[in-house]
């Protein structure tokens, strides 16, 4: 018997379905998990255009757009995210020159001084039933004719066809969110990607919005099901050569049981480097 979680966010369901063992790890148990390069540099370069778009419109230029993630470097330099991820000096060097290129991918993709910004990095929870739905909105615009835009950065590749509206379901949560906060319904959402130069667009309905709060509190009764029975099924992929409790999952021979001590023992290692 595990406790059933009263919120969720768009990652957390998303989570779940690609595994449900791997959710019961990270977010039940909530083990420990060392920092990856990938999701360190996605979260350096989302603070770098959130520093861009705490500048004036007018004031958003490519070198305003390198002074900031100058000034996201620095911060991560001393964040346990970067620090345990134990890179050499040339290390860091390639690190920081993808995230360079992601930055200068962004800036070729859209003018930041066009863009009428309202929020970053919004931190958004309305009541869903017995739920608590939770998301962070990288960015909240106004198009020309006053009606609000989501917008999602992504530091990873497009997805192929078949998972676009799987993606657009987390983008689709938030126009959940805006609307029973802001009582405004977004009039478009949108995922850059900014390795590929790729935008993905949907324009939320009554039906998309209704869609999620269906779809998610189904995804909960899972949930809740399987922390009363305990049954987190492994749900083996493409996933698990980058999982970090695959010496603990059972469709790889390991001992679930064993996670919570062992986990937070390497994870103690990492951090001592
Ligand atoms: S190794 Fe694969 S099947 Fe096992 S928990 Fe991780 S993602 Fe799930």
């Amino acid at each position: 018997m595990f406790p059933v979680p009263t919120s969720l966010s768009p990652s957390r369901v998303e989570s779940f379905l690609s595994c449900p063992m791997a959710f019961r790890f990270a977010s039940i148990e909530k083990l420990p998990e060392p920092p990856s390069i990938p999701a360190t540099r996605g979260s350096l370069v989302h603070r770098a255009l959130e520093l861009l778009f705490m500048l004036a419109q007018n004031e958003r230029s490519a070198e305003a757009a390198a002074t900031s993630l100058a000034t996201a470097i620095v911060e991560y330099r001393a964040d346990p995210d970067f620090t345990n991820l134990h890179l050499s000096e040339a290390q860091a060097a390639v690190f920081f020159s993808e995230a360079a290129d992601l930055v200068d991918s962004y800036l070729r993709m859209e003018d930041p001084k066009s863009v009428r910004d309202i929020g970053l990095e919004l931190r958004l929870e309305a009541p869903a039933g017995e739920l608590s739905l939770r998301g962070i909105i990288d960015r909240l615009e106004l198009d020309p004719e006053g009606q609000l835009i989501v917008t999602d950065y992504k530091t990873g590749r497009a997805p192929s066809a078949n998972y676009e509206q799987g993606r657009l379901a987390g983008v689709h949560f938030y126009s959940f969110l805006c609307e029973a906060l802001f009582g405004r319904r977004p009039a478009r959402i949108r995922l850059m990607y900014l390795k590929t130069g790729e935008v993905i667009e949907a324009t939320p309905s009554a039906q998309s919005v209704r869609f999620i709060t269906t779809r998610t509190t189904a995804v909960w009764k899972a949930i809740e099901k399987a922390c009363q029975t305990g049954d987190f099924k492994p749900r083996p992929s493409t996933l698990c050569g980058g999982c970090a409790f695959k010496q603990w999952c059972p469709a790889f021979g390991g001992t679930p049981e064993l996670a919570t001590v062992e986990a937070t023992r390497s994870f103690a290692a990492v951090v001592a480097g």
